[in-house]
């Protein structure tokens, strides 16, 4: 198995190769050269194996033996035995027809915590076994830099970096990260929004002499291993569901920011996952839901929502998705990406728009929906949805015709009291959220500029 870059300009590069380059020395983004298709024969095999053992399974047909089989086994047990769920991501019935993919029992509280645990584990192994020198940056709207941090902190030759838009995630969010003490973390709080964190991102690890001096590595989805790590729940989620419930066919719902998620949804259906519809939910800042729906992919004005991580007008994954919607032509797929920076919009045609929308079914949920889909479940079901998780719901409702929907939950309502608190729902926090309200915090407050961040990094890093 080779890895390429979308923009074809990338020398094909092996497993840890591809883990370690994060956004591609071309800008593209890197993915598998062929997907491996799962049989159903396979499917069957797989079927009753445990979270860590389906991951195996799925990552064997990837790292191409780089990593020894007893090893890759101690870092993906070792990567869950801190989950509160000895499932990992437990499948919960709602009703007949809904069922709900519990991704928030790891220690932050957010499915962003499946990948970053054994990302971080990774980076270690790497550090260790091929001497390299670890500098993480990441940007995020809040919840990947909690998993991320949560994922290294403290571990022997690694030193890590993110940036948060400083005053635009949660309480929860900005404790989580700015209370770990450990000497190997830096928070930068920008004054910016997201995107702005992440332009500044994309432009250093787009500068190849700043990265390769720094020795830059990425946490973003912008890493194939963190959308790899993420197929895996897509396949268990299936394997949980009665045998009668899969014939009547089974659709996702995903709540959607950079895309991510759901591109790894979109990878689990294209190596033989039957799933039958991915359903695309945003907030108010709906730049995917309109992709879909008109077939534009256009930014628009940003919209602070009670769903701080999804609020995302450039989606770094969705690159991913164009090369395969070029037919896998990396020449057209970067001349579209060119197109995009210069005049700001791409345009799809009717073929196309007509396979999008074979692909996908979007809803955008604004701050009233969201709220009152909160309270509803509340009310019916007596589950706690989280605003995240409450978008993926709402959008679960307008495409349901009774076939099985598995709406993704993709983080714990404890993260974002803020919307619950406005839903007149009083919670009971978990302890290990409880506890980080009496804690200082460390954090360096920097301007929206390239220039200050890059004097961060260099007092920082280890060249
Ligand atoms: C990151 C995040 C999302 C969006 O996921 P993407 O992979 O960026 O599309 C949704 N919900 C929560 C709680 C998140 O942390």
């Amino acid at each position: 198995m080779n890895f390429i870059s979308t923009r074809g300009k990338v020398r094909e590069c092996g497993f840890i190769d591809t883990f370690l380059m994060g956004l591609g020395d071309d800008g593209g983004l890197m993915i598998p050269e062929t997907i491996p298709a799962v049989s159903r024969e396979t499917l069957a095999e797989w079927e009753g194996l445990s979270y860590q053992d389906l991951m195996l399974a799925i990552f064997s047909l990837y790292t191409n033996g780089e990593i020894p089989g007893q090893d890759l086994k101690e870092l993906v047990y070792e990567s869950y035995a801190g989950f509160r769920s000895p499932e990992v991501a437990p499948l919960t019935a709602l009703n007949d027809s809904l069922y709900v993919l519990e991704l928030y029992h790891g220690p932050t509280f957010a499915f962003k915590d499946v990948a970053l645990q054994f990302m971080g584990n990774l980076y270690a192994y790497v550090a260790r076994k091929q001497n390299k020198v670890i500098n993480i940056l990441g940007a995020t709207s809040g919840d990947t830099g909690a998993a991320a941090i949560s994922g290294v902190r403290s571990k022997e030759g690694i030193q890590i970096c993110i940036l948060h838009p400083h005053g635009k995630v949660s309480r929860v969010q900005e404790l989580q990260m700015t209370t770990v003490q450990d000497d190997n973390v830096l928070n930068l709080s920008v004054k910016g929004n997201f995107d702005d964190c992440q332009q500044i991102i994309k432009e250093l690890f787009a500068d190849l002499e700043f990265k390769t001096k720094y020795h830059l590595r990425a946490i973003n989805s912008i890493n194939f291993v963190r959308i790899l790590a993420q197929t895996v729940y897509y396949f268990y989620a299936y394997f949980r569901l009665p045998e009668e419930a899969r014939a009547k066919g089974v659709s996702f719902s995903i709540p959607t920011g950079n895309f991510g998620n759901i591109f790894s949804g979109y990878l689990a259906k294209k190596m033989g996952l039957p799933i039958d519809k991915l359903i695309l939910a945003t907030n108010e800042n709906n730049i995917l839901q309109r992709f879909v729906h008109e077939g534009v992919y256009m930014p628009d004005k940003f919209y602070s929502t009670h769903s701080p991580s999804m609020d995302i007008q450039i989606a770094s994954n969705f690159e991913r998705y164009l090369y395969y919607l070029c037919g896998g032509n990396a020449n057209e797929t970067g001349q579209r990406m060119e197109r995009f920076k210069s005049e700001g919009k791409l345009v799809f045609g009717e073929a196309e728009l007509q396979q999008i929308q074979k692909d996908f079914a979007a809803h955008s949920v604004n701050g009233e929906e969201c709220l009152q889909t909160i309270q509803a479940y509340e009310g019916r079901y007596g589950y706690l949805l989280d605003p995240h998780s409450a978008c993926g719901i709402a959008a679960s409702e307008k495409f349901s015709q009774g076939e099985i929907c598995i709406s993704l939950a993709t983080a714990h309502p404890a993260k974002f009291d803020e919307a619950i608190s406005l839903c007149g729902i009083k919670q009971t926090f978990p302890q290990a959220i409880e506890q980080l309200f009496d804690k200082p915090q460390h954090q360096v407050i920097v301007e929206h500029s390239k220039q200050d961040v890059v004097e961060q990094l260099e007092q920082f890093y280890r060249a």
